[in-house]
């Protein structure tokens, strides 16, 4: 290794190609995203400690500090990696200040463990250092995951570093990584995309070029046919082609977001125009035909592939918890590579929808595939190996998506605003405070449950700076305020303290101005109800409508259709558009009429009548958010709901 350079600063990030820049110094001290984040410190996180207790995942390390190590536990060669997400998540919270002293030490025990497990070499995986481990190190790449271990450990060990000044894992992370440098210098790449992200990460901490050299390379080198498996195929590691040919993502759902946020921060370091052109056509691609309506991805149970183009059923959705958080962290940096506020869209509707249902309301039990309908005779598939839950599951024995949730969870606060040169971008909506640029801004609101947000600055520079506040693509009529006037009325002022604001441009409102201490901002961004068809090809939905209001997706379940069974519910667009909105306890809940339809014939596939007798059954349904279904109990439940268009012919009174 080569001398270190200056290391950036906490949380800084140096991007060459980047049109913003990340900003670490947001707090989210109210709302529904705070609700999340406590949760998580006082849930989720001790849960998630006493399953990786309880698991062997911590003992895989101990034992191999004793003179006759006992068995690996567990079935997987990568189940370091939940403790490395635990621990990322630790350090954000212990770093912010929100967690307690049963969190260090656990934070401590670890990282004591994970430096005194590492070979001499620098090596650390406990299952593969297992003196009965039937395999060496680096034999099989295809399903070793080592390097997908290392892109978790990298992540763990500079979250740390950043956040809680503490480098002890880095220097952990940094000697694995020296020995991956050395050992992949010519060849070789991970089945499991995931460390590209990490080591360009690395080298954004230390400054140290060979990380990004490498990081680059295992994009490069994909896509040969090199990954050899007994039962997946190439696509499945996309190794069938190289990244740039891919016509559209594919394979492993998991993997290819995973890969495709690491060809991200590639690009974001080396400007290489080939691999953002290959990037934007395939998140154009993913998002227009690949992608369900709550902006889960991965269609097929079947080797957690994505699947084909409008392969989008709801019953048999995988939408794998992890698949929804790899394309937030895809998109946010699509979107600081080009400002872009569609990418913001979609990270928001996977944020609220397809990411949030993977935990339980008492954040104590997860989805690992996330359906948008489950049938009232629904079968639950390991039902038995996981207790017979038939919901979510206290843990996994793959299990990925817990420990995901709590590090992605704890940073929520990183994906709110970001900044570029004389301008605060507001990428989202949270109560709390928005430091780290020359403005700074105290936020209040209660998104998403309704769209008004009040932005005051609490300090200012001296000459004029730019507020560009993002307008969601479903916000239409949004409209801003300065100091209580509105801003075409303060467009006549542009000096001394006066303002300008244009309209929303490509999903941004800018308001640039000679700001003051106490100047106050207000957005409003009508919520009202929508009714979402899906494209023609999509067979699986065709004819069937969804709800939204802001960035949620909302569905029916059994519990609050009392009238009539949720499959025969008929739910025409002005039922829809005009349902009474209504704010309970810990959610906004969307009330409507609706018509029942009869019970169907018994036969399969009826032979149709050239007219149907109209539905005159009229019942009230409410709606839920989709994050929230199945904590009530397992019911019959589906995000699509019948129109009259779907009833072949049978038009709703
Ligand atoms: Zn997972």
């Amino acid at each position: 290794m080569t001398s270190k350079q200056v290391k950036p600063l906490s949380g800084a990030v140096r991007t060459s190609a980047g049109a913003v820049r990340p900003l670490a110094g947001v707090r989210i001290t109210g709302g529904l995203l705070h609700h999340w984040q406590r949760r998580n410190g006082t849930a989720t996180i001790p849960h998630t400690i006493e399953q990786l207790r309880a698991a062997g995942n911590v003992a895989n390390l101990s034992r191999l500090l004793e003179q006759d190590p006992a068995p690996y536990r567990g079935r997987y060669p990568f189940l370091d990696t939940d403790l490395y997400k635990t621990l990322e998540g630790l350090a954000y919270e212990l770093g912010d200040g929100r967690a307690g002293e049963p969190v260090r030490e656990f934070f401590d025990e670890v990282v004591g463990l994970l430096e005194r497990v590492q070979a001499g070499d620098g090596y650390l995986n406990s299952f593969f250092q297992d003196p009965a481990a039937t395999k060496k190190p680096w034999e099989d790449l295809a399903w070793g995951h080592e390097l997908y271990n290392l892109g978790h450990l990298i992540q763990a060990a500079v979250a740390a570093a950043r956040r809680m000044g503490d480098e002890r894992l880095l220097r952990v992370a940094e000697r694995f990584a020296d020995l991956v440098v050395e050992r992949f210098a010519d060849d070789g790449v991970c089945g499991h995309p995931e460390v590209e992200m990490a080591l360009v990460e690395l080298y954004r901490e230390t400054g140290l070029r060979a990380y990004l050299d490498l990081a680059a390379a295992f994009v490069d080198r994909r896509g040969k046919g090199q990954l050899k498996h007994s039962i997946f195929p190439g696509d499945y590691f996309q190794d069938h082609l190289p990244f740039r040919e891919l016509p559209s993502v594919t394979g492993h759902a998991v993997r290819m977001a995973y890969l495709a946020a690491g060809a991200a921060d590639v690009y974001l370091e080396t400007g290489d125009r080939s691999l953002f052109e290959a990037l934007e056509r395939l998140w154009d691609d993913m998002v227009a035909t690949k992608l369900y309506v709550t902006g889960g991805l991965g269609s097929r149970h079947s080797d957690e592939a994505i699947g084909d183009r409008y392969e989008l059923p709801s019953e048999r959705a995988y939408t794998e918890t992890c698949a929804a958080i790899a394309v937030m962290q895809w998109g946010w940096r699509m979107f600081l590579a080009t400002g872009g506020a569609g990418y913001l869209d979609v990270f928001e509707r996977v944020l609220y929808n397809a990411y949030a249902v993977g935990l339980s309301a008492d954040g104590k039990a997860f989805f690992y595939d996330n359906p948008l309908q489950r049938r009232p005779d629904h079968e639950q598939r390991s039902g038995a190996e996981a207790g017979g839950e038939p919901l979510r599951r206290a843990w996994f024995t793959c299990p990925c998506c817990p420990p995901n949730i709590v590090r992605w969870m704890a940073q929520l606060g990183d994906y709110v605003a970001a900044e570029r040169d004389g301008a605060l971008l507001v990428a989202s909506y949270a109560e709390g405070r928005i430091e780290g640029t020359e403005l700074d801004l105290a936020v209040e609101t209660a998104y998403p449950w309704d769209g008004d947000v009040r932005l005051t600055v609490e300090r200012a520079p001296d000459g004029p700076y730019g507020l560009v506040l993002r307008v969601p693509g479903w916000a239409r009529g949004a409209t801003v305020t300065v100091n209580g006037r509105p801003h075409e009325a303060d467009a006549a002022v542009t000096d001394g303290g006066g303002s300008r604001a244009a309209e929303p441009h490509d999903g941004w409102l800018t308001v640039e101005r000679r700001w003051q201490a106490g100047d106050e901002v207000r957005l409003t961004l009508p919520m009202p109800v929508r009714a979402h068809g899906s494209h023609p090809y999509l067979d699986a939905t065709r004819g069937a409508a969804s709800l939204a209001r802001g960035p949620l997706v909302y569905c029916v379940e059994q519990q609050d259709s009392p009238d009539a069974a949720v499959d025969d519910l008929v739910i025409g667009v002005p039922e829809i558009v005009n349902a009474n909105i209504e704010r309970r306890d810990d959610a906004v809940v969307l009330t409507l009429t609706a018509a029942a339809a009869p019970p169907p014939s018994s036969e399969l596939y009826p032979e149709l009548p050239l007219e149907e007798a109209p539905l005159e059954t009229t019942v009230t349904a409410a709606f839920v958010p989709y994050f929230l279904w199945g904590n009530r109990g397992p019911e019959a439940m589906r995000v699509w709901v019948r129109t009259p268009d779907a009833t072949n012919g049978k038009k709703a009174k």
